[in-house]
């Protein structure tokens, strides 16, 4: 392994446990798909725990995490890696695709369906059982190490766009929603560190959002946006103020939404 590979490798390594509470037997599905090496569809809404579960998860099997947030300009050369022009030459530079399925790390892409097409067609070789990366650039094939994992996330919101029928049969799907609750509130209680009482009252409006979907409002607001109006309340603003601004404020620009989300707030505290 070269010097600088070895040290991005230990940079990807979680030094302490995610907090991650689960929300059912999702920690021994991943298990199962993992002892099976089988990749792994994150389907859900945004900010629901989907990134913070597969780090627990990296911690918990001991492996290095290598993350790609997609976006609509990732390429497959961004994926793989390409031929570099420095002071010496050419020089080849893995991309974090390949170093993960090299070095054997679990290999997250966050919203796989925003990249280009080309970088999609570029994960289909190690999702099957040829577990392998052709670096066509390079004229490699890169066998993936048997702790190779791969796992993306995927937001179905009438906004996203759909994910082909030919990517989306080689993943074993994991569903995430929001936790129950009272499950969310002691999320929201640890993650910011308010008490339980004012936690539960940040969760029950943000149910009250989740309501509005659908109505105006294409996904009600986040356990993320709870936590955030929990920090704002731990900085001294009133819990409703909190809400406003994380939650309500945040959400919408259209004014019958933010009507209704306002009316919400007006409902809760
Ligand atoms: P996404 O689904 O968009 O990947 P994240 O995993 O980043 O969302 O979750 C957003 C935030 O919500 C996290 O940083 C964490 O504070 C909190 N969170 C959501 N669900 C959980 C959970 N089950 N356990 C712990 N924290 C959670």
């Amino acid at each position: 392994m070269a010097h600088s590979d070895a040290q991005a490798l230990a940079a990807w390594r979680l030094a302490a446990e995610p907090f991650y509470q689960p929300t059912g037997d999702e920690v021994a599905r991943f298990q199962a798909a993992t002892a099976q090496r089988l990749p792994v569809l994150i389907k859900g809404p945004t900010g629901c725990g989907k990134t913070r579960f597969v780090e627990h998860m990296a911690w918990r099997l001991g492996r290095p995490l290598v993350t790609v947030a997609c976006h609509e300009d990732l390429s497959a050369g961004d994926l793989v890696g390409r031929w570099l022009l420095d002071a010496e030459g050419t020089r080849w530079q893995d991309g974090p695709l390949t170093l993960a399925a090299r070095h054997g790390a679990l290999c997250y892409l966050d919203e796989l369906v925003e990249a280009r097409a080309d970088a999609t067609v570029v994960i289909h070789p190690l999702t099957d059982t040829r577990r392998m990366l052709p670096l066509a650039q390079r004229d490699e094939v890169v066998p993936a190490h048997p702790d190779f994992q791969l796992v993306v996330s995927y937001n179905p919101s009438p906004l996203a766009r759909e994910m082909k029928t030919s990517t989306r049969q080689r993943f074993c799907a994991l569903e995430f929603g929001y936790p129950a609750p009272e499950r969310e509130a002691g999320i929201v209680a640890r993650e910011s560190g308010l008490d339980i009482g004012r936690s539960a009252a940040i969760v029950a409006f943000g149910v009250r959002t989740r309501r509005l979907q659908g109505q105006g409002l294409d996904e009600g607001a986040s356990t993320r946006m709870l936590v955030h109006a929990a920090l704002l309340v731990q900085q001294g603003l009133a819990v409703g103020a909190a809400c406003a601004m994380a939650v309500a404020d945040a959400l919408s620009d259209e004014p019958g939404v933010r009507q209704a989300l306002h009316a919400a707030l007006d409902a809760s505290f």
